[in-house]
């Protein structure tokens, strides 16, 4: 093993295992599962819709917020 292997490296390549890194900050994307409540117009009944999202510091306030 080559003593230049830094910390950093060894993170970027764990990361890139698990699948995706965010370009903007470098920070593994979370995927993250939210549910919407939306209302039908139509039948007048709510429906829920799911939808698998990237998460990092980016944009972590408007999907929480
Ligand atoms: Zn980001």
């Amino acid at each position: 093993m080559a003593k230049g292997t830094s910390f950093a490296e060894k993170a970027a390549k764990a990361a890139g295992k698990r699948g995706h890194t965010c370009p903007e900050c470098g920070q593994p994307l979370q995927t993250v599962k939210l549910v919407y409540s939306e209302r039908s117009p139509i039948k007048d009944s709510w429906k829920f819709n799911q939808r698998f999202v990237s998460v990092c510091k980016c944009n972590e306030k408007e999907v929480y917020g």
